[in-house]
């Protein structure tokens, strides 16, 4: 006999997922409807014009994908690219990297500008000359903590002749993304980071001139289940059935946004800046360091080292274990050398900080690591 579900109570101060809150879970408890029932409709209606207000956009074509994040990302790349299109990727860890190498197999010929791990793109770097499709960015790269300025990124594209690309996977809800403000054209985003949503839906956005680049395509898109002139047509007037959309999921999402929207875009992100403020201020009173520069650091995940000595996966199993408390460890060229932790959506609370900075302290400080200062005082003088 298998016994029945019994998911551990834990805290998740990872890279994602992040903590859901109960009016999440119990909206996506309701009963499952039909796929083309009005009241369903009439739900998509409500959360298309919800994810308008959190991306910043009067974009029409924008809509929850089906699937985590990579297939937003995967969907922005094979709508717009055509195999022999030249595309600029901004790479400055893990998730740059990943949209090269998407862009590469949908046939582009990718142009990666590379930036030292830990570090933000020079916006001049980005201008490589010659025509481009896209030019790819991420707002916020999870893998490093490390946040890219969007504002100066619309003119190097002009200069390129091409379509700006962002990936705000980790920024949609925790930080301002300002689709229209930024001339973003084409932007995906995840449930699971500063949602605080299960993962499974990636709500994206295109512009008009995005729209129009995938009008004028030469080839179909390479992908049939992320084709968007398809699915624009369920999520738009038509409601022309492409695949049956994942109820549950976008009630989930639905409730999501919903609370964002009841909380205010203004007080979520000064949230997000105090509690990290406060994180930050609490580790480096605990000796360890941040590799970002203050002015590149992203509020909803935080790169701090793992000091010299200390056993990576024996402080983050003690964590969870003891604490039920779960980090990230570090990815690429931070493998093994520093630890991700994020305050993202309903995981970014003074609680959540509190409990990371003490039992941090404490798995430190059993392991023969004791702390320079006092981690909590250093953080509550932060409230
Ligand atoms: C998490 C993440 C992704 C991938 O999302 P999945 O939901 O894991 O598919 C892409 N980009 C960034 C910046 C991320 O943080």
């Amino acid at each position: 006999m298998v016994r029945p579900l019994d998911p551990p109570e834990r805290m998740l101060l990872g890279p994602g997922p992040s903590d859901v809150s109960p009016a999440v879970l119990q909206a996506m408890a309701r009963p499952t409807i039909g796929h083309l029932d009005p009241a369903f409709l009439q739900l998509m209606d409500e959360l298309r014009g919800m994810l308008r207000q959190l991306f910043g956009t009067r974009n029409e074509l924008t809509l929850p994908m089906s699937g985590t994040g990579s297939a937003g990302m995967e969907a922005c790349l094979v709508n717009l690219v055509e195999p022999g299109d030249r595309v600029v990727v901004g790479v400055s860890g893990v998730f740059g990297g990943r949209m090269a190498e998407v862009a590469r197999r949908a046939g582009a010929e990718v142009e990666e500008v590379q930036t030292p791990w830990g570090r933000a793109i020079d916006p001049d770097d980005l201008r490589v000359g010659g025509h481009a499709k896209l030019l790819c960015v991420v707002h916020a790269e999870t893998s490093t903590g490390v946040l890219q300025d969007l504002a100066p990124l619309r003119a190097v594209a002009d200069e390129l002749g091409a379509l700006l690309v962002v990936d705000a996977v980790t920024s949609l809800g925790g930080l301002p993304v300002e689709l229209d403000a930024h001339g973003v054209d084409a932007a995906y985003s995840g449930t699971q980071k500063c949602l605080s949503c299960p993962p499974g839906l990636a709500p994206l956005s295109f512009s008009v001139r995005a729209q129009e680049v995938l009008k004028a395509r030469r080839s179909p898109v390479q992908s049939w289940y992320l084709d968007l002139s398809l699915i624009g047509k369920y999520w738009g007037a038509e409601r022309a059935y492409h695949h049956t959309a994942p109820i549950n999921p976008i009630y989930g999402l639905h409730e999501a946004l919903r609370q964002v929207l009841d909380e205010g875009l203004e007080a979520r992100f000064e949230r997000h800046r105090r509690n990290a403020r406060a994180l930050r201020a609490g580790l480096e009173a605990m000796g360890l360091e941040l590799p970002v520069p203050a002015a590149e650091r992203l509020d909803p995940l935080t790169l701090v080292s793992i000091p010299d000595g200390v056993d990576d996966g024996r402080v983050r199993r003690a964590l969870l274990d003891e604490w039920g408390l779960e980090i990230g460890g570090g990815l690429g060229a931070f493998k093994g050398k520093a630890w991700r932790i994020g305050l993202m959506g309903a995981s970014s609370t003074r609680r959540h900080v509190t409990t990371c900075l003490a039992a941090l302290a404490d798995v430190l400080g059993r392991g023969g690591h004791p702390l320079a200062g006092d981690p909590l005082a250093a953080a509550s003088a932060q409230y």
